[in-house]
């Protein structure tokens, strides 16, 4: 008896129904026909309509940075430190999102708010936040685990740059910018008398 293919492995486990090839059954198929249509055209005039078909197309070329690209609506671009209506900031330097971070890209220090120095509605703000986008992978992880919804995330994909330090984004480079009404922090609460009114409803803002 020949020696199967697959070598010294146990015959109980190959069980008894294995077949023996027969050898040079390969070699004995007729070889393949060309195509009629490689028989009747040239192989450069096969390539030549090739490119002539082309020229027919609808371009996709997109002339990026001339033309700027548009993302969908939910893409996970640059993220966005949020305000709330009169420019108070809505983090509240939880950490939350640093924890969830699967690539440990953001950095928080928390702070404490007082009657002279407010940044945030509730007792604490994020005195120091930074992401750092040479390990950010854009999961969005971050801003579903924010309880404030503070952190969200823009359409911003234009992220490239030169050197390492210029990827760490800071607190100042991610917060939103002042829109008519906003105050720059830190200042006093304008929109109630405590940080549940800033969550619970939507007063006006105050003059
Ligand atoms: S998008 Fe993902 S990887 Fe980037 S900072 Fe947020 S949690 Fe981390
Ligand atoms: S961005 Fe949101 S989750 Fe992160 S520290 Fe601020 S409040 Fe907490």
């Amino acid at each position: 008896m020949s020696e199967s293919r697959s070598g010294d492995r146990d015959p109980a486990v190959r069980g008894s129904a294995e077949v023996e090839r027969p050898q040079g059954a390969t070699a004995a198929r007729p070889a393949a026909r060309p195509a009629l249509r490689d028989r009747l055209v040239p192989a450069p005039a096969q390539g030549f309509g090739v490119t002539f078909a082309q020229m027919f197309r609808t371009v996709t070329t997109e002339q990026y940075p001339f033309e700027p690209k548009v993302t969908k609506p939910r893409y996970h671009g640059r993220h966005v430190l949020n305000r709330h209506p009169d420019g108070l900031e809505k983090c509240v330097g939880c950490e939350l999102c640093a924890w969830a971070c699967p690539a440990d890209a953001i950095y928080v220090e928390g702070g404490d708010n007082t009657e002279d120095a407010r940044f945030s509605p509730g007792e604490r703000y994020g005195a120091v936040y930074q992401i750092n986008y040479l390990r950010c992978i854009f999961c969005g992880l971050c801003i579903e685990a924010c309880p404030t919804r503070s952190l969200t995330m823009s359409n911003d994909f234009e992220l490239a740059d030169d050197n390492r330090r210029d990827l760490i984004y800071t607190k100042e480079q991610l917060m939103a910018p002042l829109l008519p009404g906003m105050e720059q922090p830190p200042h006093p609460m304008r929109l109630g008398d405590d940080e549940k009114d800033y969550y619970l409803r939507e007063p006006e803002v105050r003059s």
